[in-house]
């Protein structure tokens, strides 16, 4: 039997792509699952960024890249930190990372030793807990409920700084809550940091561009003094809807910069060209196609939110940006489902609504904040429309049984 790593032992599978592949499962058995389980945009890349794909592979854009990435990518990122993000970047200042996965991989490995404490304020993105678990580090989790706006709390996190901690982890807009960063808050945490040099931050704005209520506001920027030590990523996936292009980048101190391309040159020899060409194309392109889509993905967060009101059993905060719905689930719990069986937690009810509602949805705790689902809303309005009508019916007649 092969004996693997420590690192492996200690690294689960994201719950997130497990509910897929259960919902991929039951459709190829022939049932007709709705699927809300990945945070995946379902429009269409936009047509002049593949064009520039195809020019990037016959032009002979075709060889090992530099680690960091090309210099005209480079370039167009930092010009897209400065324009979007209001920070001074040159190309030097950027890497580029095989989407933002790799970014928050490279980061994590580069400063993390076993038994360090990262800070990350839940409800998260699951990719957090895995990366730092896989490094030997130990996630302590902030909590952020929904009454607090899932924001985080100065104080609470000025408690949770100990001599162990080395990272706090930012992710607004969040995934899963939708909760955008204010400056209040910022103010809040850049307070808190300032008395503690030790700890480094990661700012995680993948969702920097859907918004839908309020400004767009980051750490490092209503921070300037603490640029320093704060590591901001984006990428294309979400806002330019390339999730398989695999393309990120981030900007922040050249020595954590440069340690993350040690990492990163070790995993892999830089990222794919024709995509790097691509996202050249996206961020360089035409940028009125975002005001669109964030208007198609405001419309399908309102039809959710309308729709989800009646459920009895679930109560949905307004998510002010992202593309997800994280309904409260805790007062179905104990209730019997249409087909007799008592949920007990949120895993409980992600199931059932799989199983006997035929929607596919992620259990919160897969967030650290049991007691919630999350529903990607990054799908036709026909499809939400059906599926919150199967998760009102469910709701229905659980709470009826
Ligand atoms: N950060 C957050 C908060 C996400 O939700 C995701 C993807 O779901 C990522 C990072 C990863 O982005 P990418 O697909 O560019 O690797």
């Amino acid at each position: 039997m092969i004996q693997f790593s420590a690192c492996v032992g200690r690294t689960r599978p994201a719950a997130t792509f497990a509910m897929a592949a259960r919902a991929r499962a039951l459709r190829a058995a022939g049932h007709d699952v709705i699927s809300l389980s990945i945070g995946e945009p379902d429009l269409p890349t936009p047509p002049h960024v593949v064009d520039a794909a195809h020019r990037a592979a016959l032009g002979g854009q075709t060889r090992y890249p530099p680690i960091a990435g090309t210099d005209a990518l480079r370039c167009a990122a930092a010009r897209k930190f400065e324009r979007d993000q209001g920070l001074p970047a040159t190309p030097a200042d950027v890497l580029v990372t095989n989407g933002g996965k790799q970014a928050i991989f490279d980061a994590v490995m580069s400063v993390i030793d076993p038994g360090d404490e990262v800070l990350i304020p839940a409800p998260c993105w699951a990719g957090y807990i895995q990366v730092v678990e896989f490094a030997g580090g130990i996630p302590v989790f902030i909590d952020c409920p929904a009454e607090a706006g899932f924001r985080v709390d100065a104080a609470t996190l000025a408690a949770a700084i100990g001599p162990r901690t080395k990272l706090l982890v930012l992710n607004y807009p969040n995934n899963p809550s939708g909760a955008i960063a204010d400056a209040a808050m910022l103010i809040g945490i850049a307070d808190v940091l300032r008395r503690h040099p030790h700890v480094l931050t990661i700012s995680d704005d993948i969702y920097e561009h859907l918004i839908f209520e309020g400004a767009y506001l980051t750490l490092a920027a209503a921070a300037p003094d603490l640029a320093g030590r704060v590591l901001t990523m984006s990428g294309v996936s979400k806002s330019y809807a390339m999730t398989g292009w695999r393309l990120g980048f981030c900007t922040g101190p050249r020595d954590w910069l440069a340690a993350m391309t040690l990492v990163q040159g070790t995993a892999t020899a830089g990222v794919s060209t024709i995509s790097q060409a691509a996202a050249v194309a996206a961020l360089d392109g035409p940028q009125d196609l975002l005001e669109e889509r964030r208007t198609i993905y405001r419309r399908r967060r309102d039809l959710v939110l309308g729709a989800l009101a009646g459920a009895p059993g679930l109560t949905c905060s307004r998510p002010e940006g992202a593309f997800y719905a994280f309904p409260s689930i805790t007062s179905l719990l104990g209730c019997r489902t249409p087909s007799g069986r008592i949920l007990g937690n949120d895993e409980d009810v992600a199931n059932a609504l799989l199983d006997e509602a035929l929607v596919a949805t992620v259990p919160g705790s897969a967030f650290a904040m049991p007691g919630h689902i999350r529903l990607s809303t990054a799908a036709s309005d026909a499809l939400l429309e059906e599926a919150c009508e199967r998760i009102l019916r469910f709701c229905i007649t659980t709470c009826n049984h």
